[in-house]
């Protein structure tokens, strides 16, 4: 079985998803997977969740692992102002981290919250960007 399934929008740019796939085979190998984890990157702006509109969301979806990035919100949030490529990497990175931390949690039966999640947030994208020599 393999640990992702990536599907993405065909409009979502091709560094946007190797940057992906980088930090999934990153997080396989130095924090671990237990599961099948589903990625969906959409060309979309947000993302209607349960509670409200985010950027990128972890959650379950027939109790299996998801996570979901609108990959255009980072071009697009500062009111058509469209952001460089190395803050737009930066942030979408950011975000991956995050939602990964939080399948971490959930994969240790931790409770749902962001106690001490950006620690690890941090430390995942420090390791993470001095392996890719970023
Ligand atoms: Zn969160």
């Amino acid at each position: 079985m393999r640990a992702f399934r990536t599907y993405h929008d065909p409009e979502v740019a091709l560094w946007v998803k190797h940057l992906t796939v980088d930090f999934s085979n990153w997080f396989l190998e130095n924090v671990g997977v237990d599961h099948q984890i589903t990625i969906r990157l959409r060309a979309a702006g947000s993302l209607k969740t349960s509670t409200g509109l985010a950027a990128a969301c972890f959650g379950l979806r027939n109790g299996k692992p998801c996570i979901w990035v609108a990959t255009w919100w980072y071009y697009w949030r500062e009111e058509g102002k469209v952001k460089n490529r190395q803050e737009a990497r930066d942030e979408i990175l950011d975000s991956l981290a995050h939602e990964f931390a939080h399948y971490d949690k959930w994969r240790r039966g931790a409770a749902r919250n962001h106690r001490g999640l950006q620690r690890q947030v941090d430390s995942m994208i420090r390791q993470f960007n001095y392996a890719q020599g970023a």
